[in-house]
């Protein structure tokens, strides 16, 4: 929510939300709203409607709602501060410099801008090295042999780290002090104090954080050298967890194509990208951080696992798919089959079969669930102990499914695929299926709930009434007229905030609500409706105090039926007395 008094306040209060969704999707004026196709869901008629003096939007169809900067969230894939900044650009609404809060900040900043600009420097130096030196040719006959042209390597900002030991720290000495040579992760220091590169004789490839900033390097050697690969350290711009490779190349495919393919190593995703498929990031590590997963899923919440076939993959691929099914991703799994006798990874099977091949497994590649029942089969089935075995294997994934109905299904493959006669078996699966360590969330409810008239004329006049708004919370609040009413939270929200008679703010109540009662207060907003009148609030409260003692009086003759002893009786025959008197004289 919009503090108020801060930036975010400010471009809420100027910006115009018409103009904004405006440039996503084509509104029609229509009454006092502007109507549109909705961006969020497949429709042909527009159920999508946008409220230019509420500044709110909402889909009739989908349910989705909010204020404009949830909308640019939604839209963009993106975090608040960079849906205000949107907002702001759109609107034309300076954006202030970030303040830098303290000495040791601005330090920071300052440190990180300087290690930024060595690995510019250090990257245009590897570049160099590949293109003008001797060492540099035999790296590229390497490269060529694996099929990377010169297009590839520009593309891909390929360079080699040549073998001298230290030829990039003479590079750079002259400019930037030992310290931050040995904090940019590209210097090394010895046991006895020495400087040395830490890449050498290895081809390099340069990792870029999400805005495109080469942070880190990742090298392979050229011989025989170990490791294989050799990755920067962690330093003050690059953490290997929050950074996933070519995902700034590959932002808008995974939005255009709504899914990722997500591959182990740099290589892999350099072979998939250049075969044409740009959705492609890699994990660069053996699995997934869950910062990584929240990261992509700010692009796409599908994902196809693509690791490489060994030992170390398949552990890599069932260690991403638990995390990934924990974070409400769609997963599939494509394990690539073998070409000759040798395994396939997605750069050698490319290589061999072509893009089209590829683009066929991508397609057909199973959903997890297939692809870990698969796995389980390979297990010995024959004895109840290999079964046993099989199904301690699939309960983990089977408990991370957020969704019952979903696991229950499951279990019931399971059950099925494995040919599991054994009662102890099917009742451990069973179990797994119906409980779920966290609480199992639930998507919002499809059909809007129809409220009574009476609740829904009072949350409008709540929500619009000038002259009486604060009037009217009063009564509702004196009288707890709202308790136990369908829209018992809505007024919950309403009520409070119509004390001090100021205009509601529709989003910032909507914020405090729960999905579906956002949406059907959303719902009522859009009504067309008449001007409500003090007298058709007073109107509205009479009948729900008759609700209210119609509803007591119901419980109370419950309550004498459910022959209590004779004081309670008789307390109860007054208490309903009482109630007759009162609903016989209007209540
Ligand atoms: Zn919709």
């Amino acid at each position: 929510m919009a503090e108020a008094g801060s930036f975010a306040d400010k471009v809420k209060q100027q910006a115009d939300i018409v103009r904004v969704v405006g440039d996503y999707v084509r509104l029609k004026k229509s009454g006092a709203n502007f109507t549109g196709l909705c961006p969020f869901h497949a429709e042909k008629s527009p159920s999508f409607a946008v409220h230019p003096t509420k500044q709110i939007y909402h889909c009739f169809g989908c349910g989705v709602g909010g204020d404009v900067f949830k909308f640019v969230m939604e839209m963009e894939k993106c975090a608040f501060p960079e849906a205000i900044r949107i907002v702001a650009e759109k609107c034309g609404i300076a954006i202030p410099k970030p303040k830098e809060r303290s000495p040791e900040e601005r330090k920071e900043n300052q440190q990180r801008t300087v290690l930024v600009e060595m690995h510019r420097e250090a990257q245009s130096y590897f570049v160099k090295q590949l293109e003008g030196t001797l060492e540099g040719k035999a790296a590229r006959a390497y490269l060529e042999d694996r099929g990377l042209d010169k297009d590839v390597i520009a593309r891909f900002g390929i360079g080699y780290a040549p073998s001298g030991g230290d030829l990039l720290l003479r590079h750079l000495k002259s400019k930037y002090p030992e310290k931050l040579l040995v904090e940019s992760g590209l210097i090394s220091r010895d046991q006895s104090g020495r400087l040395f590169d830490r890449f050498r004789r290895r081809i390099t490839f340069p990792i870029s954080n999400e805005s495109g900033k080469i942070v880190a390097f990742g090298a392979r050697a050229l011989g025989d050298d170990q490791p294989k690969y050799l990755n920067s350290p962690e330093t003050p711009i690059y953490s290997k967890s929050n950074v996933l490779y070519h995902l700034d190349r590959a932002k808008d495919a995974l939005r255009r194509q709504d899914f990722a393919i997500l591959v182990e190593g740099y290589m892999d995703a350099i072979a998939v990208a250049r075969a044409g498929f740009g959705n492609v990031v890699a994990s660069c590590g053996t699995a997934l951080a869950e910062s990584q997963i929240k990261l992509l899923g700010r692009f796409t919440k599908r994902v196809i696992v693509n690791y490489d076939p060994d030992v170390a993959g398949q552990a890599a691929t069932e260690r991403s798919l638990s995390a990934l099914l924990e974070q409400d991703f769609e997963v599939r799994v494509l394990a690539l089959p073998a070409i000759g006798d040798k395994k396939a990874d997605p750069d050698l099977f490319i290589k061999e079969k072509g893009s089209d091949a590829y683009q066929k497994q991508l397609r057909e590649a199973p959903p997890y669930v297939d692809y870990l029942i698969g796995r389980a089969r390979q297990m010995d089935l024959t004895t109840g102990e290999g079964k046993l075995r099989a199904v301690n294997f699939l309960l983990p994934y089977v408990q991370k499914v957020p969704n019952r109905i979903l696991r229950s299904e499951w279990a019931t493959r399971i059950s099925q695929q494995l040919r599991l006669e054994e009662p102890v078996l099917r009742a451990a699966l069973s179990k797994a299926a119906a409980e779920r360590r966290s609480e199992v969330k639930t998507k919002p409810e499809l059909v809007g709930r129809a409220a009574k008239p009476v609740e829904r004329r009072l949350i409008r006049m709540l929500a619009e009434a000038e002259g009486f708004r604060r009037e009217l919370a009063q009564h509702l609040q004196r009288g707890q007229l709202y308790l136990g009413l369908e829209t018992e939270k809505i007024f919950a929200a309403l009520v409070p905030a119509s004390f001090s008679g100021e205009p509601v703010q529709p989003s910032e109540i909507g914020a405090m609500l729960e999905e579906k009662d956002r949406r059907l207060l959303f719902e009522i907003l859009f009504e067309e409706a008449q001007e409500g009148s003090w007298e058709e609030a007073q109107s509205c409260l009479e009948a729900l105090s008759r609700k209210q003692v119609e509803r007591e009086l119901a419980d109370v003759q419950r309550g004498i039926e459910a022959n209590p002893s004779g004081s309670a009786l008789r307390e109860l025959l007054t208490r309903k007395q009482e109630l007759m008197r009162r609903l016989a004289a209007g209540a």
